[in-house]
C-alpha cells in the first residue's frame, strides 16, 4: 500500500512537535525532511539539529532527502541525527555507489535520488542492487511554486517496469507538487512513497491524509484488478 510521506518543510515550524504528533495520529507513515545546501539547489534549509530536536515527536519513518553536494560529508552525521532513510542525489555526489553504501553501513535505507532532466538509463544493476528507494522529482528540486511535470508519470511507468524485473521490492518515492489532482495518476503509474506538502498541510491535515490514502489505495486496487490479482 502507498505510503504517505508529509514534507517538513511545509509544516508550521512554531509548532513542529504538535503537528508530527498530528500527522502520525492521522495516519501518515513518513516525515519527509528536505535538506538543501544553497548550491546544489538555490534554497537553504534544515540542519541536523533540527532533526535531532524533533526525532523524539512521532514514530514516523524520518525521510531525509539531501540535496546537498557531496553529501558523503555529513551521512554519518544525519544518521546519528535520527534519519531512517537517507536519499542522495545522483547528481551531487562524488561516488554515488561510495554513498549508497555508507548509508547501508549505517544500518539505514538508502535512496537514489534523480532530477527530472537525468534519464533512467543512469541506473545500472550495481545502483540498484545499492537502493531500497528510487526517487523521482516531479518538479525541478529546490525551487518553491512550481507545478507537477506531466512527463513524470511516464518515467514513473518506466522505472516501474524496469523495476518489477529486476528489484521488484524497490520503493518508488515521488516529490514535487503531488496533490489530490494527480495522486491517483502517480500511485496507478507505480509510484509506492508520494511526498506531499502544501496539498496537505492546508486545511484539515487528517482529512487530507485520509483523502491521498483513499485516492492512492483505489488505484492499487484498480490496477490490481486489471492485473487479476
Ligand atoms: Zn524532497
Amino acid at each position: 500500500m502507498c505510503k504517505i510521506a508529509v514534507s517538513l518543510l511545509e509544516m508550521d515550524y512554531g509548532h513542529l512537535d504538535r503537528g508530527l504528533k498530528e500527522i502520525e495520529a492521522a495516519g501518515a507513515d513518513y516525515v519527509h525532511i528536505d535538506m538543501m545546501d544553497g548550491m546544489f539547489v538555490p534554497n537553504l534549509g534544515i540542519g541536523t539539529k533540527l532533526i535531532e530536536g524533533i526525532r523524539s515527536s512521532a514514530n514516523l519513518v524520518f525521510d531525509v532527502h539531501m540535496m546537498i553536494e557531496a553529501p558523503e560529508r555529513y551521512l554519518e552525521r544525519i544518521g546519528r541525527a535520527g534519519a531512517d532513510v537517507i536519499t542522495v542525489h545522483y547528481e551531487a555526489c562524488r561516488d554515488v555507489r561510495k554513498a549508497l553504501d555508507m548509508i547501508r553501513r549505517l544500518g539505514l535505507g538508502a535512496g537514489l535520488a534523480l532530477k527530472p532532466e537525468t534519464p533512467l538509463e543512469v541506473l545500472d544493476r550495481e545502483l540498484l542492487t545499492r537502493a531500497d528507494v528510487i526517487h523521482l522529482m516531479t518538479t525541478h528540486p529546490g525551487m518553491e511554486g512550481q507545478t507537477f511535470i506531466p512527463e513524470s508519470l511516464n518515467k514513473i511507468e518506466s522505472l516501474r517496469r524496469f523495476l518489477d524485473k529486476w528489484k521488484p521490492d524497490c520503493e518508488i518515492e515521488v516529490d514535487g507538487n503531488i496533490t489530490m489532482d494527480n495522486i491517483e495518476a502517480v500511485a496507478a503509474a507505480g509510484a509506492t512513497v508520494i511526498v506531499s506538502g502544501r496539498a496537505l498541510v492546508q486545511g484539515n491535515i487528517t482529512e487530507n491524509i485520509r483523502r491521498m490514502k483513499h485516492a492512492a489505495y483505489k488505484a492499487e486496487s484498480r490496477m490490481e484488478t486489471a492485473a487479476g490479482i
